[in-house]
């Protein structure tokens, strides 16, 4: 198909529900996509934090060619040794715990959602979320999440979600009442602008949780697998959740979503309760086997945290540079940088220059790129970034 050809279909015969930009890429390695016209772009938003380990790892693509020559799908009612090695290796990277796979992200909070009512046994089913938040695009997520902007024009949504203001004590104390059965935050948000969670603050959500008898559900989605240079972001605040849930970068960019569950607790799901019929399916959990292997054996995080405080010195230095610049913040390899004027065209700007970026909440510029990222790429992306912020900088 010609481009002006694609282009035209996805204009008759797709659901206009993306805003897209006019490139279609159909190669990609490492942190290098090419498009269609044979340009080559740097990719420093690898679609939003999926492909963490950069495009088309060998470890990754080698997992699935194995598998898809044995055996592609077998159903959730008999074993299948791939997802067990997955469950086996989720468990070791995160506390004493029970997975549920699923598909997404947003299956995965609705998989948390359905838990913590069952856990609420019909006494308790409020669940807490915070503004600015996203959990996802269905149902259940879409009323936990706290922006009206994903939520407009989709009423009556499920009930029993409180939104509260982020990072605030009294805010969610206030909330608080003997139905609440759940509170469910991102620790750094992302489509809410790279909004870290005071160490403090979370700190207070635990012991909150632990007096009242209430669980603690982090949406890793974005988070998670490496993307703040620890393998999930709950490991800097020196604390375990009840609940995390996880998506994106965990397949390698194949769909997946999990639900990890405290060992103690687990048991509340019992047979029916929920289901999913692709979830822990053969190629995608060898797929993020090669995911969890990669990062192990290549020392991923030790290169993501080194490359975070490169990157974060450098941004820290075009802050005082080019004043559109407002403030710098992340954990790790989740980087927003927050403008006094609109993201978009910086992002248009990145793109003609070669380097894939995103803007979000209209302002933020997030750059997540992958976490093998190499100095020099680092430096190239900074200086494609600095020559789009010079040329809005009047
Ligand atoms: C992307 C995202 C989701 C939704 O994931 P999908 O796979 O698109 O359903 C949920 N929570 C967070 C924090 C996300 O970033």
């Amino acid at each position: 198909m010609k481009k002006q050809e694609v282009f035209k279909v996805y204009q008759d015969d797709i659901l206009n529900t993306y805003t897209r930009q006019p490139r279609i890429f159909v190669k990609g390695k490492g942190m290098t996509l090419v498009d269609i016209d044979g340009k080559k772009y740097l990719d420093f938003f690898p679609g939003w934090g999926v492909s963490n380990l950069g495009h088309c790892h060998p470890k990754v693509m080698s997992a699935i060619r194995d598998q898809v020559s044995k055996l592609i799908h077998i159903p959730n009612n008999f074993y299948n040794v791939q997802q067990a090695k997955l469950a086996e290796a989720l468990v070791y990277h995160t506390f004493p715990s029970k997975v549920f796979f699923c598909n997404s992200g947003t299956e995965a909070n609705e998989a948390a959602i359905k838990f913590s009512r069952a856990y609420g046994e019909g006494k308790r089913f409020e669940i807490i979320t915070f503004e600015n938040s996203f959990h996802g695009r269905t149902m259940g997520s879409l009323a936990a999440t706290g922006q009206k902007k994903y939520q407009d024009g989709f009423a009556p949504l499920p009930e029993g979600f409180k939104t509260v203001k982020f990072n605030s004590l009294p805010a969610l104390e206030q909330a608080i009442s003997d139905k609440t059965i759940a509170i469910m935050l991102e620790l750094v948000q992302g489509e809410g602008g790279i909004n870290v969670a005071d160490r403090s603050y979370v700190y207070k959500i635990r012991e909150i949780c632990n007096n009242k008898n209430i669980l603690m559900i982090v949406d890793e989605v974005q988070t998670g697998i490496g993307r703040t240079a620890k393998m999930f972001a709950f490991q800097h605040y020196g604390i375990k959740p009840d609940i995390i849930t996880l998506a994106k970068a965990l397949g390698g960019g194949l769909p997946i979503g999990a639900m990890i569950v405290r060992k103690e607790i687990a048991d509340t799901f019992k047979p029916g309760m929920h289901a999913s019929t692709f979830g822990g399916g053969l190629v995608i959990c060898k797929a993020a086997l090669g995911v969890l292997r990669a990062i192990r054996k290549e020392n991923m995080l030790k290169n993501a945290s080194k490359m975070s405080t490169y990157i974060f010195d450098k941004l820290d230095h075009m802050k005082s540079k080019y004043k559109i610049i407002k403030t710098v913040r992340g954990i790790g390899l989740m980087i927003g940088i927050e403008l006094n004027i609109e993201g978009k065209p910086i992002v248009e700007e990145c793109l003609n220059r070669g380097m894939v970026i995103n803007c979000t909440h209209n302002t933020v510029l997030r750059i997540m790129p992958a976490l093998n990222v190499t100095k020099k790429q680092a430096d190239k992306a900074l200086h494609i970034l600095g020559k789009a912020l010079l040329k809005f900088s009047r």
